[in-house]
């Protein structure tokens, strides 16, 4: 489904990409691991066309989205992306936040826009909170309502960036317990985060950055519990 090759980026001197390949099939989920500023949020800028390329190709359903012809709109509505912290509007109401997107952006009719947050809202177990305010919320919660948000236009890619990063250890769970179900169903998922339960038990395959490159990528019990390169090893033995 999505195909990354020899994607380079940089901010000045500063090359944060080097010649970064790789592909996430339909239905797979990704696990993207290593150090801080590694790169990580970077490529997935990149995928989200919030970040231009300087080298290589990144195709979404086998069209070059790099291509500057392209619409980025048109390409971030196919594309769901949450970030370590939520980015509700704080002034709407939570059913507010997910129809904005299909109403302003996607001319979806407004009782059709609010039939589909609602139904979003009920798949993540929120539906009593339509019209509370992101701060009525806990952090989980924030965290599901931000996921159905970026579901609500039945994105063909998730992207997600350290979403529970920011979270209370009693309430990773909750947003983690989401992500299985959705990975369950079939969505596709590119997804950084440090945290390894997660990524050994619902990732394909992980794949460990390193300096802008990818290491090493293969299944968790691979990369996670035999890392072949050393940098895996050592990086992985800092996280104990
Ligand atoms: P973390 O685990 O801390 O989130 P990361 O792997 O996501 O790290 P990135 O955010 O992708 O790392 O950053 C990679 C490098 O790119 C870092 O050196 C960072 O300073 C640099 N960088 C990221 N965004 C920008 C920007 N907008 N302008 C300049 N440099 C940037
Ligand atoms: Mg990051």
């Amino acid at each position: 489904l999505l195909s990354l090759r020899g994607v380079r980026k940089s901010y000045g001197a500063n090359v944060v990409l080097h010649d970064f390949s790789l592909d996430v099939a339909q239905g797979e989920c990704v696990v993207l691991i290593g150090a801080s500023g590694s790169g990580k949020s970077t490529l997935l800028r990149c995928v989200n066309l919030l970040e231009v390329v300087d080298d290589g190709v990144v195709e979404l359903a086998g069209r070059d989205i790099t291509d500057p012809r392209v619409n980025a709109d048109q390409v971030r509505s196919g594309i769901g992306f949450v970030f370590q912290s939520y980015n509700l509007f704080p002034h709407l109401t939570v059913l507010d936040n997910i129809t904005l997107a299909p109403i302003r952006v996607h001319g979806v009719a407004p009782p059709e826009a609010r039939r589909r947050a609602l139904a979003m809202l009920t798949r993540v177990g929120l539906a009593e909170k339509a019209t509370a305010k992101p701060d009525e919320l806990s952090g989980g919660q924030q965290q599901r309502a931000a996921i159905a948000r970026a579901m609500v236009n039945n994105p063909q890619l998730l992207l997600l960036d350290e979403v529970t990063s920011a979270l209370d250890p009693e309430l990773v769970g909750e947003v983690l317990d989401l992500l299985r179900d959705l990975k369950r169903e079939g969505m596709t998922m590119l997804v950084c985060t440090h945290e390894m339960s997660f990524a050994r038990e619902v990732a394909d395959r992980v794949c460990f950055l390193h300096q802008g490159r990818p290491l090493e990528i293969g299944p968790p019990a691979q990369v996670l519990d035999n890392p072949q390169e050393p940098r895996t090893r050592e990086f992985l033995s800092r996280l104990r």
